[in-house]
């Protein structure tokens, strides 16, 4: 009996519903190669057009409609003619992370071939590291509120949470995958000489984490001089994590520093593997280029290599992604605008998924 996964698929909004079947394609050439089997169902919910019938972007049971699945592959969700973008987004992903207690947003930064990097004289090689981004408290809380309003007083106060279980195990995951890398190295985002209360917090978690990994080279770095550094000197990164906010920023200047972003992934984990962990591309739903067949659908597999990671199935994962370099390094006649071809999302993904299906 071959191992089964059962995936909950959710297309989205916009170029979503048009990434989302090249990248079950790639992943079902690499099940086939692998011998798994994927068996998805696709869910019509956290889009605009639910959000019209519905008045909500998800069905009040989505936490039993959803928990039972091995993995979640979601497009992009985002429609602001129809839904505001912050209702759209909180009332459907970041319901599903803090819901399913997604507390890791890993996001691995590196730059393939056959993709140019923004910086001057990269190579590949010179940009491969990790950002994890703590997901789940921190500076984004709606803890705080206003006060005196309209008068000179005018008062305005919102606080950071940083828990001890909350902090512990993000640095924890963080160091686990840093011990688990070549090099060995791992910087904590800090900025502990001007936010004086949480982040000397965030120092102390951090330092006393290092020393129950002694073989991991750790390190910290204040966030401003970490963004210059991404830009200036990515090679010296490996495993960087950080609280919410700086990990929010630096992992959208990660993916950026390695090329498009329509090739970078990510992926919402519950490590811990109480509810089921979610994996999207870092892009949006680009309603500027929907429904035209050029979106770029590397991000949605490559999150999807990631999902095979997550899922135990590793040598599968390494198959799509040595596909996907491949094929940007050596198919210049498959590539989409935004890599600088005239492709489509439909032969980028039917070029990636045959390679997949021809092996190394
Ligand atoms: P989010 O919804 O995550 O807040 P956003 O709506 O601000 O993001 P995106 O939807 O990611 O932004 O689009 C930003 C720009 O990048 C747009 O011009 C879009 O066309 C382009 N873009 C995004 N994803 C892709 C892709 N897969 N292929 C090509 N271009 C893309
Ligand atoms: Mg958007």
């Amino acid at each position: 009996m071959s191992q089964r996964y059962r995936i909950a698929v959710i297309p989205g909004d916009g170029i979503g519903r048009e990434v989302v079947p090249e990248g079950l394609r790639c992943l079902q050439a690499a099940a086939e190669a692998h011998g798994f089997e994927l068996e998805c169902t696709e869910f019509d919910f956290a889009c605009a057009d639910y959000w019209a019938r519905h008045g909500e972007m998800l069905p009040p049971d989505w936490r039993d409609v959803l928990g039972g699945f091995h993995a979640i592959f979601f497009g992009a969700v985002g429609w602001p003619e129809v839904v505001p973008d912050h209702v759209s987004l909180w009332g459907s992903l970041l319901r599903l992370r803090r819901g399913f207690d997604q507390y890791v947003n890993l996001r691995p930064v590196r730059l393939l071939r056959g993709v140019r990097s923004p910086l001057r004289d990269r190579e590949p090689g010179d940009i491969d590291f990790l950002v994890v981004r703590e997901n789940t408290e921190g500076e984004y809380s709606s803890i705080g509120g206003r006060i005196f309003e309209d008068t000179d007083r005018e008062t305005v106060l919102q606080e950071t949470v940083m828990t001890r279980t909350g902090v512990d195990r993000v640095l924890r995951y963080a160091f686990e995958l840093a011990a688990a890398r070549p090099r060995r190295r791992l910087t904590w985002a800090t900025k502990s000489n001007g936010i004086a209360i949480s982040m000397p917090y965030w120092d102390e978690r951090a330092t006393a984490m290092a020393q129950r990994y002694p073989e991991v080279a750790a390190d910290s770095d204040h966030i401003d001089i970490l963004t210059a550094r991404f830009v200036l000197q990515p090679d010296r990164y490996d495993v960087v994590v950080a609280s919410n906010l700086f990990g929010d920023i630096l992992s959208d200047l990660g993916p950026a520093c390695a090329g498009t972003i329509g090739i970078a992934p990510s992926a919402n984990i519950n490590p811990d593997r109480t509810w089921p962990s979610l994996f999207e591309p870092v892009h949006g739903s680009a309603p500027d280029i929907a429904g035209r067949g050029i979106a770029n659908p590397v991000g949605q597999i490559w999150s999807g290599a990631m999902m095979l990671d997550h899922l135990g199935e590793p040598a599968a994962a390494e198959r799509v992604v040595a596909a996907i370099e491949r094929v940007l390094d050596e198919r210049a006649d498959v590539l989409t605008p935004d890599l600088g071809g005239t492709g489509t999302t439909e032969g980028l993904g039917t070029a990636i998924a045959a390679e997949i299906a021809a092996g190394a």
